[in-house]
């Protein structure tokens, strides 16, 4: 037979025209556990489409076509807009229009949090620089909370299941979309070093900012709380791109950033030359005010990253499952089982924890969940987005060389794996702000206790785990330096338990004795011999 190069032989379908959800057993799992069936089947609408061949093509063509920064119009004015791609338009037209924003904030459901979150989950795995503005919006709203007018005027457009881009006045718009300007040049962590400067107007609560900020995703936002330095000190303010009057805000985008990824995004600098502000709280509480929607961003940088491992790990049993070498499928060889299961146990425990801390939200009436929440988020996002580019690059490898092509659509997975860990408080700033719940709040180590102890004597290397917490936590002199080896053992736990607890038991056993136990081999791809490799993997494949 002649060789026919027109023709491939042996390479897998791509991963389109499954269901991101209902694909997806562990995630159905959770949802079901902390909502309901009618949840899965609401957010399986989602699904169908984030998985489909036209949400993939838009995913790679936001990302191919980068937003470029237009400073003046062509007759020579100032008007700082950012152009998009149409795919990021379809993207984030179907993000908003599934309630992904602030919607669950204004819901009447006791599980708009969790049908939120999953529905976030399973539609960033089209693309996920898109969430970023999508998060922003849904954080901004506990902090607007704090002014009851501010929160007036502002939540219904930012809870409405609507995309309307473009510069106008919010009341000209049908919905609108929020945004963040913390960092500076001189500090990001450190926000106690911003210079950038708040002077009262004559009209109470009315200032102008002065400075810049170094780092402002999503500048063609409507809205955005910004920290400036006022006479009572630090303090947060509201910033509208448009003032009421249709007039621009001064708000000048100076460049967009070259990123390593999240590259349909764009991230600006800015500066702000007499831009006009509202004090959204009191002075010298910025802080205070801020952290309740850097506290919602990093619920979803838990849930981003949990949503580029599924992607990741997706692909990888996807193209295991359909490739040959050395006379058989790559799905029944042992140690590409290793490999796959391995992948899908850590996947499987992102997602049970972020599902949980979503729960948490839509009960945070109860001092548990609010007290947990205190503490696990923290935890969850130093250890789960920490744990992400190391997963991804093992998924990419499970597809060999076409795993390092653009087209597989690995590398823009990997590009976007350390993101989650950097912004909202990179790793050693939240495994310190753990240790900041710990020393100021009591009740947030009971509540770990207290989920952790659901599972205890359940599995003999969780129990030994926790006791391992206890006496670290028992060194007080070491607890800084040991902050992320604290941290990762907590969040571990929490992951232990919820597994033990509702996981197979053969993903459980695996997280136990890897993540918990002694029995690690330093990568993935290297759980004990004897554990039900096929069981775990067929759990995760797509279409299986
Ligand atoms: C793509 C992208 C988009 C962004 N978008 C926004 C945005 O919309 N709005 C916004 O305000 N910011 C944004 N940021 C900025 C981001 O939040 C900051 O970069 C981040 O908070 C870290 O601040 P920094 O860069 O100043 O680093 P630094 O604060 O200088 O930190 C450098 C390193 O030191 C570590 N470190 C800091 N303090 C300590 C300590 N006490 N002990 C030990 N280690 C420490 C940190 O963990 C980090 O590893 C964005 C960043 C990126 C990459």
């Amino acid at each position: 037979m002649p060789i026919d190069n027109r023709v491939a032989t042996n390479q897998p379908p791509p991963l389109v025209g499954h269901n991101v959800v209902t694909s997806d057993e562990a995630l159905v799992d959770a949802v079901t556990r902390h909502a309901s069936s009618e949840v899965v089947a609401d957010i399986a609408v989602i699904g169908e489409v984030a998985g489909s061949a036209e949400a993939r093509e838009h995913g790679m063509l936001a990302n191919r076509f980068h937003p470029e920064l237009t400073p003046y119009d062509r007759y020579g004015n100032r008007i700082d807009e950012v152009r998009f791609h149409p795919s990021w338009h379809w993207l984030m037209e179907r993000g908003v229009g599934y309630g992904l924003q602030a919607a669950p904030w204004e819901s009447d459901s006791p599980h708009a949090h969790v049908r939120r979150a999953a529905g976030f989950f399973a539609w960033s795995q089209t693309e996920p620089g898109h969430g970023c503005p999508i998060s922003m919006t849904y954080a901004a709203i506990p902090a607007l909370r704090v002014d009851d007018a501010i929160a007036k005027e502002w939540t219904p457009r930012l809870a409405a299941p609507s995309y309307d881009p473009g510069l106008r006045p919010v009341a000209q718009k049908t919905g609108a979309l929020a945004g963040m300007g913390m960092t500076e040049k001189q500090g990001g962590s450190d926000v106690q070093a911003n210079l950038t400067e708040a002077r009262p107007t004559s009209v109470d609560g009315e200032y102008t900012l002065h400075g810049h900020k170094w780092f402002t995703s999503a500048p063609m936002n409507d809205v955005f709380l910004v920290l400036a330095r006022a006479a009572g000190g630090l303090t947060c303010f509201l910033v509208p791109r448009v003032l009421p009057s249709g007039e621009r805000n001064r708000l000048a985008v100076v460049r967009l950033k070259d990123k390593l990824g999240n590259r349909s995004n764009a991230s600006s600098e800015l500066e702000l030359d007499g831009t006009w502000a509202q004090r959204l709280g009191d002075e010298g509480r910025g802080v205070r005010t801020i952290i309740e929607m850097v506290a919602a961003t990093r619920l979803d940088c838990v849930l981003g990253s949990a949503s580029l491992m599924r992607r990741a790990l997706a692909e990888a049993s996807w193209h295991v499952a359909h490739r040959s070498a050395f006379g058989g499928l790559l799905a029944d060889k042992p140690l590409m089982q290793n490999v796959v299961a391995d992948l899908a146990v850590e996947s499987e425990a992102a997602t049970a924890l972020g599902i949980r801390l979503a729960a948490a939200v839509d009960d945070l009436g109860d001092p548990h969940e609010a007290a947990l929440r205190r503490i696990a988020l923290p935890l969850a996002k130093f250890w789960v987005c920490k744990r992400t580019p190391m997963m991804v690059a093992e998924a990419l490898e499970c597809l060999g060389g076409n795993g390092y092509v653009e087209e597989s659509g690995m590398p823009l997975l990997f590009r976007e794996s350390p993101l989650n860990s950097i912004w909202e408080g990179s790793g050693n700033v939240n495994a310190l702000d753990v240790l900041r719940a710990l020393s100021r709040e009591p009740e947030a180590l009971d509540a770990w206790l207290t989920e952790v102890g659901r599972a205890r004597g359940e599995d003999h290397r969780l129990d030994r785990a926790i006791e391992d917490v206890l006496e670290m936590l028992a060194d007080t002199t070491t607890l800084e330096v040991s902050s992320r080896r604290l941290a990762g053992r907590m969040a571990a736990c929490l992951q232990g338990s919820l597994l033990v607890r509702f996981a197979p038991a053969a993903v459980a056993d695996a997280f136990c004795a890897t993540r918990l136990g002694t029995d690690y081999g330093g990568t993935l791809g290297t759980l004990p011999a004897g554990t039900d490799l096929r069981a775990i993997v067929e759990r995760a494949t797509p279409g299986l």
